[in-house]
């Protein structure tokens, strides 16, 4: 098992709600087991800014079904949820509510610093050729 830690961002059209982005990241992590030879994913960190609205809940439920079938059947989800944080272009103010005018300068020329992620932050994945013990008693015995 191993851990990736570079973020792969998703596309504007892939950031939708919770089963098209459920869908959207398990098409992605398939392409990618396929491409790089890994067995199977196991974990997925998500980096999710409270701006997506996205519930965690209602997101595990949903990968959990859209992942049948997939290299990231039975995979846990770990939702990170970060919080608001915002910025004035015209003075450089920051605040961490939901304000979209600054509070220093009143400017609305203001940008959402945090919020707005929605990032694969790591997978865990094991690959096609990790080495087994072949002699553990496992519930695959039989013959
Ligand atoms: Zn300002």
């Amino acid at each position: 098992m191993k851990t990736m830690s570079s973020y792969l961002k998703l596309t504007e059209k892939e950031k939708m709600h919770e089963l098209s982005l459920v869908s959207s990241i398990i098409d992605l992590l398939s392409d990618h087991a396929e491409t790089n030879g890994w067995k199977m994913v196991t974990r997925v960190t998500l980096r999710i800014g409270s701006m997506r609205q996205v519930i965690p809940d209602v997101m595990r439920f949903a990968f959990t079904v859209a992942a049948k079938g997939t290299p990231l059947e039975g995979a846990e989800l770990e939702i990170v949820e970060l919080p608001f944080a915002g910025k004035c272009r015209i003075c450089d103010s920051t605040w961490e509510e939901v304000l979209f005018s600054c509070p220093e300068c009143g400017s609305c020329d203001t940008e959402i610093t945090h919020g707005m992620e929605l990032d694969i932050d790591s997978v865990e994945v094991e690959d096609q050729d990790a080495p087994k013990d072949k002699h553990s008693p496992g519930c695959n015995g039989g013959r």
